[in-house]
């Protein structure tokens, strides 16, 4: 029932495991076990801090430009991708990515699960 369970105790947690996130995919599913039995939380949550669904305010001084670049190619409006908008602080409320602010609170109505190929 609890599907997601997000028990981070703070923002320092979050970087931490942000931090961490691995250079190569294909480190990805033994690492992100590791820090989810670390940090006592599941693995949705670790991976969803490194695809930066979640505190994404609080790692974005952690982002690499290009992650910066893909954040804000799929989290911007129409309209911000038209003024061609570089910075998340320059986005305009209805962007998609404005919806992460903060601590997810559970809803999965904001929740697309979209693996970019390949
Ligand atoms: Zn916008």
């Amino acid at each position: 029932m609890l599907a997601y369970s997000f028990l981070l105790s703070s923002e320092l947690q979050a970087t931490e495991v942000f931090q961490q996130r691995p250079a190569q995919r294909c480190d990805r599913a033994a690492l992100c076990s590791e820090l989810a039995d670390r940090y006592s939380v599941t693995t949705t949550a670790i991976r969803h801090i490194w695809d930066r669904r979640t505190w994404v305010w609080t790692n974005l001084p952690h982002w690499t430009a290009a992650e910066l670049a893909a954040s804000l190619a799929e989290g911007t409006c129409d309209e911000c991708k038209l003024r061609k908008v570089d910075k998340v602080e320059d986005t305009c409320e209805a962007c998609p990515i404005n919806r992460k602010r903060g601590r997810p609170r559970g809803a999965r109505d904001t929740y697309r699960r979209q693996r970019k190929n390949p």
